[in-house]
């Protein structure tokens, strides 16, 4: 869909000034097409008027466009060779399976995920997560018994489904999501040093597996986190 879509609009007062309902059928085949439109024509605008036609490479810039959370905003800084941790639903999934984090809203996962991984690995790390969320660790059939970091993951004695996760879902704000955090705590040694060899690893087992053809663009037409 992208080629065809960046081959007629080249610029972002080209997707401003287009009209809705072409740029609608453009990407009717992503979903939420009415919404994303919107989203783009508003982000367009906003690019052209306040910041010349070009995308701001700061993330309190990034956030100011409509349709763009923290999320979407780490995913441009990284080609940008900014480093972001990205939080998507397979990083916030594995983050707390691995107990990196005992959080789960997207924005305090970024930020325990930023004390525990060093900066510069930060965009690597993310992605890294989402491409081990789509073909190891699953949010229904995790792989445990093959996962090259079972020994280092304190779901895998769990089958990937372990209770703090469990807690947290029956009431987030509740008892039980408060049991819930305070599970994943006590099971995550959440050290720069155990989340830098899950990297790493993660990495290596990566290799053996195929890539996804797919790269995440981060880019919904729901509102982010
Ligand atoms: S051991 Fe299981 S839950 Fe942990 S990362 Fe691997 S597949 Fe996921």
């Amino acid at each position: 869909m992208t080629p065809g879509l960046f081959q007629r609009y080249r610029t972002p007062a080209d997707f401003a000034n287009a009209r809705r309902e072409e740029l609608e059928q453009a990407i009717h085949s992503t979903g939420f097409f009415r919404a994303k439109t919107r989203a783009i024509q508003n982000a367009s605008r906003m690019l052209v008027e306040r910041f010349g036609g070009k995308v701001p490479r700061t993330l309190e810039e990034l956030v100011q466009l409509d349709g763009v959370g923290r999320k979407t905003a780490n995913v441009v800084l990284s080609i940008f060779g900014v480093p972001g941790i990205v939080v998507d639903t397979h990083v916030r999934r594995l983050s707390r399976r691995m107990a990196l984090t005992a959080h789960d809203d997207p924005d305090k996962i970024e930020q325990d995920l930023m004390g525990v991984i060093p900066r510069a690995d930060w965009s690597a790390f993310s992605l890294r997560l989402i491409y081990f969320g789509r073909q190891v660790c699953d949010a229904r059939r995790p792989q445990c018994p093959s996962c090259p970091v079972r020994d280092l993951c304190p779901s895998s004695r769990h089958g990937g489904f372990p209770p703090w996760m469990a807690a947290h879902r029956a009431g987030r704000n509740g008892r039980a999501g408060r049991a819930g955090a305070v599970l994943a705590r006590a099971a995550g040694p959440a050290s720069g040093r155990i989340a830098g060899r899950a990297s790493g690893r993660i990495g290596r087992g990566l290799t053996a597996v195929p890539r996804p053809r797919a790269v995440p663009t981060g880019v919904s037409g729901r509102r982010e986190r």
